[in-house]
């Protein structure tokens, strides 16, 4: 690896599969964090992969529903998807785009498929918010595919960068909190690349094509398509796609180390914030 000696390597320190469910009015997904295997891992509370051929898997969608206390992150793979809130917002997500909404205090959305066949791909993950913004204004920082910009450490090696930096291509997304890392790599088979997380984030790589492997010597472990590995150990990645080419998705964040109350769509402090919740938007204060 050819980084300083005095960064540990880090490596795979469990594996955790996605299992099969569905949300909204009945989206078939595959729930990866946020299911009894890892309910989460600060400060994600919660990674759904989609991907399906199938419209009557997705055709449902998300009609209106509420969300309090975090943060939602969309990448859109494949597919349209149209969101709309309660607040006048309003976009189409398209196929490479990316929407990173702050629910702060609360809002009342919905995220409807804009297509009737064909496929839909992508990810959602939730990024908790720490005590302090939890209440913030709502906001959105959304980015069609061509603001994403892509970093090329070396051949065969391409990195979207969502969020975080990767050498002097630094990601569009903004958030002090969690100062997060969302890079979406796609290595060419057999091609490497090392990254220095940074340190004391959480981290996970996951696997939606092709396998790779996470580390070097006596630590190094595979990823299949659709595994997750959570990271540890130190800070120096390093990735090596296996005889087939490989994408993944490496997400970090600084954890918060604050309780966590969550009730479906809310996600607070306490439990008496979490009826707080129900009570206002009850009220119609979203
Ligand atoms: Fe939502």
């Amino acid at each position: 690896m050819n980084t300083p000696v005095d960064i540990h390597p880090a490596r795979v320190l469990r594996k955790v599969r996605g299992r099969a469910t569905s949300d909204g009015a009945g989206v078939k997904l595959t729930r990866v964090i946020g299911g009894p295997d890892l309910p989460d891992l600060d400060p994600f509370l919660l990674l759904d992969e989609f991907g399906t051929d199938r419209a009557e898997d997705y055709l449902a969608g998300f009609p209106e529903h509420p969300h309090r206390g975090f943060e939602t992150v969309t990448y859109m793979l494949d597919g349209r998807m149209r969101h709309r809130d309660n607040q006048g917002n309003e976009g189409l997500l398209t196929p490479g785009s990316v929407q990173w909404m702050t629910a702060g205090r609360g809002l009342v959305h919905s995220e409807m498929p804009e297509q009737e066949s064909g496929r839909m791909r992508g990810f959602q993950l939730w990024v908790n918010l720490p005590a302090r913004e939890k209440m913030t204004a709502p906001k959105y920082q959304e980015f069609a595919p061509e603001r994403i910009p892509t970093a090329s450490p070396g051949p065969g090696v391409g990195i979207k960068v969502i969020a975080g930096r990767v050498g002097d291509v630094e990601g569009p997304i903004s958030q002090p909190a969690t100062d997060p890392v969302y890079l979406d790599i796609a290595l060419d088979a057999g091609k490497a690349w090392d990254y220095v997380l940074p340190e004391g984030h959480n981290a996970f790589v996951y696997a939606f094509e092709g396998a790779l492997t996470v580390g070097e010597g006596e630590d190094a472990r595979a990823l299949e398509t659709h595994e997750m590995g959570v990271l540890g150990g130190g800070s120096g990645l390093s990735l090596r796609a296996g005889n087939q080419p490989a994408r993944a998705i490496l997400v970090a964040g600084r954890p918060l180390r604050e309780p966590v109350v969550r009730h479906g769509p809310f996600v607070m402090n306490s439990k008496q914030e979490i009826m707080q919740a129900f009570v206002d938007f009850q009220e119609g204060r979203f």
